[in-house]
């Protein structure tokens, strides 16, 4: 991503969060783009089984630092602050581990979220 590209979709972003309306950003088309490749460039596996020497099918592409925190960062593979990897595929449990807050909110929203809605 260049910042010319930022500067199109940030304030959008910026404003979805305020108003709790972050879940649409998944539905961009930028975003599913991006994902699918993501998850092809871990091909597929979840890197935080692997990072501990398991294989396990990862369906899931998660923001390390949470969209939430840093909107700016919503449409970066790399961090740039890190230098680490900010999008990262993993599966199912391991994407509920990184995000208690939502299991949280599970508990008392209905109906259930899907994973997929919280990458
Ligand atoms: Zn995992
Ligand atoms: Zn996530």
């Amino acid at each position: 991503m260049d910042d010319k590209q930022t500067g199109a979709w940030l304030p959008r972003l910026e404003a979805m969060v305020e108003s709790g309306d972050e879940a649409a950003f998944y539905s961009w088309r930028r975003w599913r783009r991006l994902r699918a490749y993501v998850r092809k460039l871990d091909n597929n596996e979840c890197q935080l089984c692997k990072a501990k020497g398991r294989y396990r099918r990862g369906t899931i592409v998660h923001h390390v630092k949470h969209l939430q925190d840093r909107p700016d960062l919503a449409l970066s593979i790399w961090d740039p602050d890190t230098g680490e990897r900010q999008l990262v595929t993993v599966c199912k449990s391991c994407h509920e581990a990184e995000h208690p807050e939502v299991l949280r909110h599970q508990d008392v929203k209905k109906p259930p979220v899907t994973a997929e809605r919280w990458d």
